[in-house]
């Protein structure tokens, strides 16, 4: 049928639906007036269906459960319904049909109070009654909307749906008669052409004329019901939203409208949850293949949803992620199951017989168990279903007690396009384990309309948003870091942060922000993100004192997407938090080496964790500062290489120190000018005493795969026992001065030779060392400056030469730029 054709016969091409928030206030009113007369203006051949005024569906049940008590206090709240639309009268309705309106009004209002009284009366609500008593609420809603908008659209006229929707008597959700109905309204705008009617949604009624409503929601359903009959070309639903949402916005703030999508994808999406659309709307609208156009009363510029045959055209596998917040598990479960047949029958009638919706089912090919979800407030009577349907079983002990897991939610991801479209599952899963979310049920339908998930209540927002932003290439990417720890390096990687800011979100769509802070003495958290710029002035002013362990338990608490643990310390404490950290799948990057060179044990624990929950764990910065000394390590190692032997000079501190202690220098004035550049620990014997560098000889020799602890490294000492048992710092200076002249004979000697001293660490055939030694000009170590650290590397494929790295090895710079660099790093990974 042609366009003219339908208009000569019907002319209605549009029906626009307005529901109960696009007519909450006045003010909405009004904006919903302006929409209808833009409409009409572009053309009058539409027809419009409202909802009652937002929450009086609501407050009518809430009266009519008050009224069947028995006694009079419901009252007061029929007086703030009647004041509710009395207001809007007054508000909206022009001075010269006033008058005339609010007696037609105070009739409609005597007659709810009427139906009350009665229920009052004889103290009970049926189904029947209660939706006499709903049906009021578009009854007077489209009435008020009518009168308000006749002085602007003289053909507005005011019809009850109960005159045209014809409904068998399942009062709160009745079946439409088609046949009857279509008949009834062909028939109305038949006899009545040219008129624009304002048409209560959600009701109807029964051959005996009782008043029926269409089930919660059901004005959308009004309008496809009428759309489909005149054959319209659009059904619009006028709600707050701006269409049918990637997300849940509440849960998802980078959630954007869907352009255009199936009536198969918005149907799924609604069943879990997406509250745009009432779902049995679709079926009219399908069958006619009539599209749907959800629009935002609040927003009327914003394109909307279209919803019609062609699926999702987006880039992204899936059209949309839904969820339903609040479920609970029952499972089924033991030997009686396996192989039976008519188990699930027994099962599922069980439920029926009570009226339980079942929300989703899972059964494992074992057999062994069947899962159903149901929303909370059934979870009692559904066990209690089961239970006595299974009671003989249970009495054999072939089947369990009901098992019930709370605090669940579901998560479905929807769209056609995942049809054949294989990995998307991987993606899912992928996600939501990198972020530790544990999935605790998984539903695909064969139809591949969507995968769903059911995870627990507190994982349900990170979720969504993991799975956002796994599918949709939302424009911003979040890096949640929790640091521990400014001195010199935590505050320059702050600084660093704070500079790059532009360059990540510009070039790497990567956002960090730093939602904890911590130094020894307090610690501050700001879920938006700490101001970076004044950091220390908020972790200055910051009262709640330090506490590694409170400072991951709000970490995991908050239950970030994305969120990453630093830790510039070199605390015991705050490493031996990590196992739980990675545990959580929270990933670490640290400079922090007291885990890498503690006990071998923990070490091959903290290796185990991240195999197994493939959590990162990055210390790149362990060693070398910034030099990519670990990486290549693991490199060589992964691709079949055996270390044999490492030389290095490790310590950037003392590197300087041999460095600079040429012909004429004094040793204890070199240490002393060394500290005061900063090159050394605030305790210079910190550096002198080799145990920095053992430590890293350690990680080094382990990251070579060889099991080694600290006893197994020797550390040779390079002053004598007195300076390092000095009393204070300036002691030692002056212990440190009574050595000089024994380093400076030792100096000259080499030097006769043409060597140089330096504080060389080996390790080789399982055995490490740490000692001061005397290089020639053939050695790889003599040339050096300044802070340089080198390592020469000895492997199977680096036989003859070894493989060399070297460069400045100090630092909080290079330090604090190799731990962004991992950051960044975890960033990227999560991307991609
Ligand atoms: N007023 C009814 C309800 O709240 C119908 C609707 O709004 O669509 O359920
Ligand atoms: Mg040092």
């Amino acid at each position: 049928m042609s366009m003219s054709d339908h208009q000569n016969r019907f002319a209605v091409d549009r029906v626009l639906k307005f529901g109960g928030t696009s007519v909450g206030t006045p003010v909405r009113i009004k904006s919903v007036i302006e929409i209808i007369k833009k409409a009409y203006a572009d053309s009058p051949h539409i027809a419009v269906t409202v909802s009652a005024f937002g929450g009086i569906t609501d407050r009518l049940i809430a009266l009519g459960k008050i009224a069947s008590r028995g006694k009079d206090d419901y009252q007061n709240e029929l007086a703030e319904v009647i004041e509710c639309h009395k207001i809007s009268a007054n508000t909206l309705i022009p001075q010269e049909r006033l008058l005339e309106a609010l007696k037609t009004l105070d009739q409609t209002l005597s007659e709810l109070r009427k139906v009350l009284e009665g229920v009052s009366l004889i103290k009970e609500l049926s189904p029947k009654t209660l939706d006499l008593l709903m049906s009021f609420g578009e009854r007077l809603s489209a009435f008020i909307i009518v009168e308000a908008i006749l002085p602007d659209i003289s053909q507005a006229r005011f019809l009850d749906a109960r005159d045209l929707i014809k409904t068998d008597r399942t009062f709160g959700k009745a079946r439409v008669d088609f046949k009857e109905t279509n008949k009834n309204i062909l028939k109305y705008f038949y006899d009545f052409p040219g008129v624009l009617p304002i048409i209560t949604g959600f009701i109807g009624s029964s051959k005996e004329n009782e008043t029926t409503t269409l089930g919660r929601g059901g004005s959308d359903y009004t309008a496809a019901i009428i759309g489909a009959a005149l054959n319209v070309n659009v059904i619009e639903i006028w709600t707050d939203v701006n269409g049918v949402m990637t997300a849940d916005p509440r849960k998802e703030p980078c959630a954007f409208s869907i352009p255009e999508m199936s009536y198969k994808e918005a149907m799924e999406m609604s069943y879990f949850g997406a509250k745009v659309i009432h779902p049995p709307t679709i079926v009219p609208a399908l069958e006619k293949n009539i599209p749907l156009l959800i629009k935002n009363s609040f927003s009327p510029e914003v394109s909307g949803t279209w919803i019609g045959t062609v699926s999702s055209k987006s880039e992204s596998l899936i059209c949309g992620i839904s969820t339903i917040d609040d479920v609970v598990l029952l499972c089924l479960q033991g030997t009686g199951i396996v192989g039976v047949c008519g188990m699930a029958k027994r099962l599922f009638g069980a439920l029926a017989e009570k009226g339980i919706n079942i929300i989703l089912i899972s059964q494992g090919s074992s057999e062994h168990s069947i899962c159903l979800a149901v929303s909370p407030s059934f979870a009692d009577i559904a066990k209690e279903a089961i239970e006595s349907e299974f009671a003989l079983e249970m009495q054999a002990n072939i089947i369990d007690e009901v098992a019930i897991e709370q605090n669940l939610s579901v998560v479905a991801v929807v769209g056609e396009n995942m049809r054949g479209a294989p990995g998307i599952a991987g993606k899912l899963f992928g996600a939501l384990g990198k972020n530790g979310i544990n999935v605790i049920a998984i539903i695909q339908g064969s139809s591949e309309l969507n995968i769903t998930v059911v995870v627990k209540k507190e994982d349900g927002v990170k979720a969504v948003r993991v799975v956002h932003e796994a599918f949709f290439l939302s424009p911003r990417k979040n890096l949640n870091v929790f640091l521990v720890g400014v001195g010199l390096i935590g505050s320059t990687l702050l600084k660093k942060l704070e500079s790059h800011a532009q360059i990540l979100h510009d070039e790497y769509s990567l956002d960090i922000r730093v939602i904890g802070l911590a130094n020894s003495r307090a610690m501050t958290f700001d879920p938006q993100g700490i101001k970076l710029k004044e950091w220390s002035a908020i972790l200055g002013r910051a009262s709640e004192k330090m506490d590694v362990k409170v400072f991951i338990e709000r970490m995991m608490h908050l239950n970030l997407i994305n969120t990453v643990f630093v830790d510039c310390t070199s605390d015991q404490d705050v490493s031996d938090a990590y196992e739980a950290i990675l545990q959580a799948r929270i990933p670490i990057v640290t400079p922090n080496k007291k885990a890498n060179s503690g006990r071998y044990e923990n070490y091959e624990k903290l290796k185990r964790v991240t195999t197994k929950n493939g959590t990162k764990f990055l210390y790149g910065s362990n060693v070398g500062a910034g030099l990519p000394i670990i990486s290549t390590i693991n490199e060589l190692v992964r691709s079949g290489d055996k270390i044999l032997k490492v030389e290095a000079i490790l310590s950037g501190t003392l590197s300087y120190l041999f460095n600079s202690f040429t012909e004429g220098k004094v040793f204890s004035e070199e240490v002393r000018e060394a500290q005061m550049k900063g090159y050394t620990e605030p305790d210079p014997r910190d550096d002198l005493n080799g145990m920095d560098v053992a430590r890293k000889l350690l990680i080094l020799a382990r990251e070579s795969d060889y099991p080694l602890e600290m006893d197994d490294i020797v550390i040779q000492r390079i002053l004598p026992e007195n300076c390092f048992n000095a009393s204070s710092v300036d002691d030692f200076y002056v212990k440190l001065k009574s050595h000089d002249e024994q380093l400076a004979v030792k100096r000259r000697e080499v030097q006769k030779e043409g060597k140089v001293l330096r504080f060389i660490a080996k390790f080789e055939k399982g055995q490490g060392d740490v000692s001061l030694q005397a290089v020639g000009p053939e050695h790889p170590f003599y040339n050096l400056s300044g802070t340089d650290n080198i390592i020469a590397i000895t492997s199977e494929f680096y036989r003859e030469n070894p493989l060399i790295i070297k460069g400045q090895g100090a630092g909080a710079e290079v330090t604090a730029g190799k731990v962004l660099t991992d950051i960044i790093r975890l960033g990227l990974d999560h991307i991609s």
